[in-house]
């Protein structure tokens, strides 16, 4: 048994996901959806230490405090300072990971395959957890410098020098950002439910500049029609979300996700509105 834990968490499409994965593998498990109280998680998750659930992914708002319980960290969960994948060893440990970096990149190569890390800047619209943890794996993957554009700038410069690498933190407006850009990303939670994405002058940005959007509901946002309008390459956030569960359920699993449309799949669920 493994599952997903949030608040709110009735919209995660990972019960869907995994469960397709484990009928297609022919797994007797289960994966199911937790939602403890906001001030409950660290309780809910020592209750399960060694415990019959192997595992949870991690989602909104408790990514960092996942990180905080677990006894042991794999690289990439400390370095975007937030997991999205606790394993309790039957020991008793608590093992954490972040498998989200491995999906934004598994991401970028399903939908540009063309688009190399190396290539030039990433501008990085927001500077939450998502945006933390793909700042960890652009600068891993050889982004040669990643700019950070959000509301709130102090934000922005908190997580700018938690990381020794060259990332650097624009003003929201500041079209300076876009030039040269070789990837740009909303990691905001601006255009979730279809209101409008980030305000940004995709225009400054090189035509050849990779569009993404961590938002999936709905699949083509604001910003990514925005983008196409302007003939760039664009990729939605539904590949990232499979990309960071594939690892997460061969860490639960024991077995690498079988082969099927699971992406046709979590398309049928957005369109009815599952
Ligand atoms: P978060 O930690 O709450 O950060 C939210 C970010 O959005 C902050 O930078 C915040 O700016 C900005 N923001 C929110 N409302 C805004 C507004 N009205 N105007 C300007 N900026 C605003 O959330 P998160 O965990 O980083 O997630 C961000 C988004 O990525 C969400 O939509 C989430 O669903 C998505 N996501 C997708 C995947 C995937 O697999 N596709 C994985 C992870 C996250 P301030 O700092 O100024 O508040």
């Amino acid at each position: 048994m493994a599952g997903v834990v949030g608040a709110p968490v009735s919209h995660s499409l990972s019960p869907l996901i995994h469960n397709s994965w484990l009928a297609g593998a022919g797994i007797d498990g289960v994966y199911v959806a937790f939602s403890p109280p906001k001030d409950r998680f660290g309780a809910f998750a020592e209750g399960l230490r060694g415990g019959a659930v192997r595992g949870l992914n991690v989602t909104v708002p408790f990514k960092e405090e996942a990180l905080a319980i677990a006894d042991e960290a794999s690289p990439s969960a400390r370095q975007a300072g937030a997991a999205n994948l606790l394993i309790f060893e039957p020991g008793g440990v608590i093992w954490a990971d972040n498998t989200d970096g491995a999906g934004l990149l598994a991401a970028l190569k399903a939908q540009a395959p063309g688009f190399s890390a190396a290539d030039g800047p990433v501008v990085i619209f927001g500077a939450g957890g998502a945006a933390r943890g793909a700042v960890a794996a652009l600068i891993g993957a050889g982004a040669p410098e990643v700019r950070l554009v959000n509301r709130t700038l102090a934000r922005a410069q908190v997580l700018a020098r938690s990381f020794n690498a060259p990332v650097k933190v624009f003003a929201e407006g500041d079209a300076a950002a876009l030039a040269d850009a070789g990837l740009i990303i909303n990691a905001t939670s601006l255009g979730l439910g279809g209101g409008p994405g980030p305000e940004a002058a995709l225009q400054a940005a090189p035509p050849t500049a990779v569009v993404m959007d961590m938002v999936y509901r709905p699949l083509t946002t604001e910003f990514l029609r925005r983008a196409e309008a302007l003939g760039m390459t664009t990729v939605d956030g539904l590949d990232m979300l499979l990309g960071q569960a594939a690892p997460s359920f061969e860490a639960l699993f024991g077995a690498a996700p079988p082969a099927g449309d699971v992406r046709g799949l979590c398309l049928a669920a957005l369109e009815s509105g599952g």
